[in-house]
């Protein structure tokens, strides 16, 4: 039971890798450039009794994404759980968005996603068994003003996870995503006071989620339990209308 965690550095990705560890998983915590911080997370995740190793690779980087697998295949064993977590933002109105502005958000979180997928999948239909769970958006379901590159590359994730899960079900390996609303952490930290108030009012909860309440789901697809659900987007936003 080796899980790899990309993004895992902090917000969503290092719960998800806690929460995973604390079901049993061996985890490969991965970030981009913040290793310490992802070392911190892989300690956590050895405090639940289980193996845990800290990586840093660029998902959009396909070399990258070719050396990671290697590397966890061969510290940890070969990767049964991929959660493609890794994600960014660069927030802007069309009109003004740079060419760059566009296709690094895509590079990141839209190639990136496909990488790691490719990069894992031989070992996983090898052995008959595998799940991948990507992490998409409610931006990638309805849309978002000022999001036009961001929405663009969780919709294309959407696809991806539809199309993929097509593919390999023969194979019995599963492949969902989860598309969380606003969720408390660096990346919504970053918006401004009114706009996060303005936000709060279209949340049915009323409230920001954790990134725990996302972990519980992503720990939940990944479990038996969820043997029998494959090419599915799960939302999780707190009754958010966009
Ligand atoms: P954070 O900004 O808090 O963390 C992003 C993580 O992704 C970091 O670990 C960062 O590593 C890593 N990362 C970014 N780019 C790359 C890359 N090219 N290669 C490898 N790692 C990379 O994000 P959140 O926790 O808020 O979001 C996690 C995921 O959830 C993202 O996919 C996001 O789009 C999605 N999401 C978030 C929502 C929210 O409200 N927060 C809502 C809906 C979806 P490092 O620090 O080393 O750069």
């Amino acid at each position: 039971m080796i899980a790899l965690v990309t993004g895992a550095s902090r917000g969503i990705g290092a719960a998800i890798a806690v929460k995973l560890a604390g079901d049993g998983w061996s985890i490969a915590v991965v970030c981009r450039k913040e290793r310490e911080l992802a070392e911190e997370v892989a300690s956590l995740c050895r405090n639940c009794g289980v193996q845990a190793e800290a990586y840093a690779a660029d998902v959009s980087r396909e070399e990258d994404c070719r050396q990671l697998v290697e590397a966890v295949r061969t510290a940890l064993g070969p990767i049964t759980l991929l959660v493609n977590n890794a994600g960014m933002n660069r927030d802007g109105l069309c009109l003004r968005m740079s060419r760059e502005q566009f296709t690094s958000v895509i590079d990141t979180n839209l190639t990136g996603t496909f990488l790691m997928c490719r990069s894992v999948l031989p070992d996983m239909i090898k052995a008959r068994q595998g799940r991948i769970i990507n992490i998409t958006s409610v931006a990638g379901l309805y849309g978002n003003a000022g999001q036009v590159n961001y929405a663009a590359s969780k919709a294309g994730v959407i696809g991806l996870t539809r199309s993929l899960s097509k593919e390999v079900a023969s194979r019995q390996v599963t492949v969902n995503a989860v598309a969380p609303g606003l969720i408390e952490t660096d990346m919504t930290a970053a918006m401004p006071d009114k706009i996060r108030e303005q936000a709060k009012e279209a949340i049915a909860l009323g409230r920001l989620g954790k990134p725990e309440e996302v972990a519980g789901l992503v720990a939940y697809l990944a479990s038996p339990a969820a043997a029998y659900i494959t090419g599915q987007i799960i939302e999780i936003s707190g009754g958010l209308v966009l």
